[in-house]
């Protein structure tokens, strides 16, 4: 199925490597500067097509989904259950849960052991918000998204590429729910 072109914008910021922000429902490309901005952009046109096709498929995706019907408080009482099974699991301890309404992620975890996770998560399947915590406290054992990180996540989400596929577009999904 061909991709449909996606309207993204170029900034240019003294960073090292090439990202991409969705914020405000645009998309803007942000790249390192350079002496020739068309030579750097150029350099990273790959990375950037990528980039979009993966946008693409997560808009595509999104609109075959629909969100759930969770209180805040729901959402806390699975974040707690899971979060104690993943603590046996992962052999690390979690010191306080929060819920949180946060603008760009899913979840974070604190180097004080303290779990966030976006009040937004109430809106997902239940897998979902267990791959967000079990990712997150995987990071209590290794910080990096690096090849150890993903062995780890993977002995329990073998799928995982698909799963952060999936909470894109669900990401997508809720942002242009709250538009209109
Ligand atoms: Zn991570």
């Amino acid at each position: 199925m061909p991709h449909k072109i996606l309207d993204y914008e170029v900034k240019y910021r003294p960073i090292k490597y090439p990202r991409i922000e969705l914020r405000t429902g645009r998309i803007v490309v942000i790249l390192p500067e350079g002496h020739d901005p068309d030579k750097v952009l150029q350099k990273h046109e790959k990375w950037i097509k990528d980039k979009l096709n993966i946008i693409a498929d997560a808009l595509s995706e999104a609109k075959r989904k629909t969100l759930a019907n969770r209180s805040r408080n729901d959402l806390r009482e699975i974040v707690e259950r899971l979060a104690r099974s993943y603590e046996r699991e992962l052999s690390v301890k979690i010191n306080k849960i929060f819920i949180r309404r946060m603008k760009t992620k899913w979840a974070s975890c604190s180097p004080q052991r303290n779990l966030t996770i976006n009040e937004l998560a109430k809106h997902l399947p239940e897998r979902l918000i267990g791959y967000i915590i079990y990712h997150e406290m995987t990071h209590l054992i290794e910080k990096r998204h690096n090849e150890r990180f993903w062995k780890l996540v993977a002995s329990k989400y073998p799928n995982y590429p698909d799963l952060e596929k999936q909470l894109l577009a669900y990401w997508f999904l809720i942002m242009s729910d709250f538009r209109c």
